[in-house]
């Protein structure tokens, strides 16, 4: 029986790696459905060599343009945002779950719901509703295997028969394209030169997120929620050359870590095979070359947003959805040329002050304090000139 899968954001980097994979493996993998926002003609593409049963499509032009050069007769085209949701109809194992951003948010949720497996690739649904989700997860038997490259380390590591005697989670950070500027020389960075990233291949919200270590913020607060663990138990440490992908420290001493290229095929392999492991085209890391590998600690005052991250996940309840609605506003509006790099953490922080703090009880309060959130930050961006 093939593994029947729905890619959400097929046209992303996410999407393609996995369609990647999924081609050497047609045998074992049937493509169900692909979600896009834009690139039409690329999932075009996709179609003719996968023939999945259904798409959607949310951006209302590209929808018109697809129905135009698609030729395949029996595919179903959904078109908005609710479709993102009604493409859960079509029967799928799982899904890979690779839209950037809060929309990415509820087809997690209804997934989850319906006991599907979740490959994760969107940081936000935990991140902004991680309660909710493995609350949901363990009511519905829905397995979430992470593809973040840093929890699909600790996925790999982590020894749940002696969970106790987990002493902590160590995730990883490249430090991003900055590591080694000054303040000084941070502060007129423009949105091309946050987007190279020196290690990975990513889109470009994700990207600025790692120039800022908001990237590693995010994947704190994720690895608390899938992992179980308190933050005091959660460390970042800097790892340039990203070899090592996250580490799990045990009571005895033993530190174990998974190491690779820094290739998104590794993990997003391992969770398409899940327990098995398959083969990827992922160039084979050889130990004798690399020679030696650094690790120092991160600073925590040139790169605030990592700070405001631990801060939010000490307060809880909605303040990492906060601190996640924030950090879209003001990433857009850095990339969009409205702010500076440096004040992207300034927005965050202000909108963190004056939000207000409230459980989370219902994917509704996600929305209405993500949306809250979202309101107050575009408003500091319009209001002051950073
Ligand atoms: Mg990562």
């Amino acid at each position: 029986m093939k593994k029947k899968i729905t890619i959400f954001g097929s046209t992303g980097s996410i999407g393609h790696s996995t369609l990647d994979i999924i081609s050497n493996h047609l045998d074992m993998f049937e493509v169900i459905g692909l979600t896009i926002n834009c690139n039409y003609e690329k999932l075009n593409d996709q179609v003719k060599k996968f023939s999945p049963k259904v798409v959607s499509i949310n951006n209302n032009d590209a929808y018109k343009n697809f129905l135009k050069i698609n030729k395949d007769k029996n595919l179903k085209i959904l078109n908005g945002i609710d479709s993102l949701i009604n493409i859960l109809d079509f029967e799928t194992d799982m899904i890979v779950a690779g839209i950037t951003g809060a929309v990415g948010l509820m087809p997690v949720i209804r997934a989850t719901e319906m006991g599907k497996i979740i490959a994760l690739a969107n940081k936000e649904s935990l991140v902004c509703s991680g309660s909710l989700i493995t609350k949901l997860a363990k009511k519905s038997g829905s397995l979430i295997l992470p593809i973040d490259s840093e929890h699909n380390a600790i996925h790999q590591v982590l020894d749940e028969s002696n969970r106790s005697k987990v002493s902590k989670l160590i995730l990883t950070a490249s430090g991003g394209p900055f590591l080694r500027k000054s303040a000084l020389e941070m502060k007129n960075i423009t949105p091309d030169e946050a987007i190279k990233h020196p290690n990975w291949s990513m889109g470009r919200k994700i990207s600025v997120d790692s120039a800022t270590m908001m990237n590693k913020g995010l994947e704190l607060i994720e690895a608390h929620f899938l992992f179980d663990f308190p933050h005091e138990k959660i460390d970042v440490v800097i790892h340039p050359e990203s070899i090592i992908h996250s580490c799990v420290e045990y009571s005895d001493g033993s530190i174990l870590s998974q190491m690779g290229n820094p290739d998104m095929r590794t993990p997003i392999a391992y969770a398409l095979a899940y327990p098995n492991r398959i083969e990827t085209k992922v160039k084979k890391l050889k130990l004798s070359s690399i020679q030696k590998l650094t690790f120092f600690e991160p600073d925590l005052i040139k790169f605030p947003c990592l700070e405001l991250a631990y801060e939010s996940l000490k307060i809880k309840k909605s303040a990492p959805t906060i601190l996640n609605a924030a950090n879209e506003i003001a990433v857009e509006a850095f990339l969009n040329e409205q702010i500076k790099f440096l004040s992207i953490s300034k927005v965050v922080e202000k909108t963190l002050n004056r939000a207000s703090i409230s459980p989370i009880n219902s994917i509704k309060d996600v929305l209405d304090i993500d949306n809250e959130s979202r309101l107050i930050s575009t408003e500091l961006i319009n209001q002051v000139h950073y």
